[in-house]
């Protein structure tokens, strides 16, 4: 069996729903410092973290993979074909939970590191920096890798990300960025009242109903170079009222907006307060605002590294990956700030699901693939 395949399978076999580690760190210490890796727990929280460097500090080539060991729970175990939780490798695949997202890519940039390191000299580093903390609030996870690395000045100019990126087949698509992500919580507060006399009271509903539909009625954007149109969903509007002839004191409504580079957070929170100010003009009405920003947007472009890494997938897989900036926000967020930074991984189709699976084949084809970036990047001039 192949080392990727067999990493994989016993890293599903630990319990490791975020903030559990239940021994995963520990495990990949021990394969990484065998092949003589410097391996450095860092704790935080009650998240334990992995940094493991080959080669020298800070030469003048530094590669890091960065991928999470933790998963999002399982839901109703009866729903599985196998427990999510056994790792068993049946007929060519491997059920279970994180077999996407993501510990496969973990067990594959693992695997390929090691290989590579078996089998070469130094004349640069690679970094595999884990967390344990990206399926949460990933406040104690990757943020505190980096953070750390600041403080010991470990710097690592290019990062991969092993995230599920891939659409159909593997290699066909490369995140090179991500929308930004925020999050608005109204609260409109009226006068409650008897709905028989509505003209003693002041209906929040009311404030909240303009509010959403003068939102909904602006587009944000068309979209831009390498961004799909922003895009804004309403997921909540509570009144928490049990009786039909009381007009409520106070509606609330959350909206969740991931956008593109065309804004900031910045940007978008005076566009959403514009809108406040007008309904509340109209209404006569209070409404307040909270903000969450999950992350900003950014673009790494068509940089050399990015140019390197399609280059490899071309001659390795035969497939021209789209540059992409879809989907959810991941710790590529916070490595941005530090590193040139993409984000290559497998199929993601069944990430989150009941039966999540990945082929075998593939966790091969993913350390292959990673194993051969490894070889040009050492190789050609970045
Ligand atoms: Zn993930």
């Amino acid at each position: 069996m192949d080392a990727a395949v067999k990493i994989t399978s016993e890293l599903i076999k630990k319990k490791t729903i975020t903030p559990e580690d239940d021994g995963a760190i520990k495990f990949l210490t021990n394969i990484l410092s065998a092949s003589n890796f410097s391996c450095q727990e860092i704790h935080s929280g009650n998240v334990k973290n992995l940094f493991a460097r080959w080669g020298p500090k800070n030469p003048e080539k530094t590669i890091g993979f960065n991928g999470h060991v933790d998963v999002v729970p399982p839901g109703d175990t009866t729903l599985w074909e196998v427990d999510p939780f056994s790792g068993i490798v049946k007929d060519g695949e491997i059920i279970g939970r994180g077999a996407v997202d993501m510990k496969s890519a973990v067990a594959a940039f693992t695997a390929a590191a090691v290989e590579f390191a078996d089998s070469n000299k130094p004349n640069g580093s690679i970094v595999i920096a884990i967390t344990g903390d990206e399926e949460g609030e990933a406040i104690n996870g990757t943020k505190a890798i980096l953070q750390w690395m600041l403080e010991q000045d470990e710097r690592v100019p290019h990062f991969i990300v092993g995230e599920p990126t891939s659409k159909e087949t593997l290699g066909d698509m490369v995140k090179i960025g991500r929308r930004g992500s925020l999050t608005a919580f109204f609260s409109s507060s009226g006068t409650q009242g008897h709905t028989a006399y509505p003209h003693l009271a002041s209906n929040p509903i009311n404030s909240i109903n303009t509010l959403i539909t003068s939102i909904l009625n602006e587009t944000l954007d068309q979209g831009s170079e390498h961004f799909e149109p922003s895009t804004l969903s309403f997921t909540t509007i509570d009144v928490d009222n049990v009786s039909n002839n009381v007009i409520p004191a106070k509606c609330e409504a959350t909206l969740n907006i991931r956008f593109n580079d065309l804004h900031t957070s910045e940007t978008i929170i005076a566009w959403l307060n514009k809108h406040i100010e007008k309904t509340n003009k109209k209404h006569q009405a209070h409404i307040s605002m909270n903000v969450k920003v999950s992350g900003e947007s950014f673009i790494n472009g068509n940089s050399p590294f990015v140019k390197m890494v399609t280059k490899e997938i071309k001659d390795t897989l035969n497939i021209n990956p789209i540059l992409s900036t879809s989907g959810g926000t991941s710790d590529a967020r916070f490595i941005k700030e530090f590193s040139e930074v993409l984000e290559l991984g497998l199929v993601g189709k069944t990430m989150h699901k009941v039966n999540e699976k990945v082929k075998v084949d593939e966790i091969v084809n993913l350390k292959n693939l990673y194993k051969s970036i490894l070889e040009r990047y050492f190789t050609e001039e970045i």
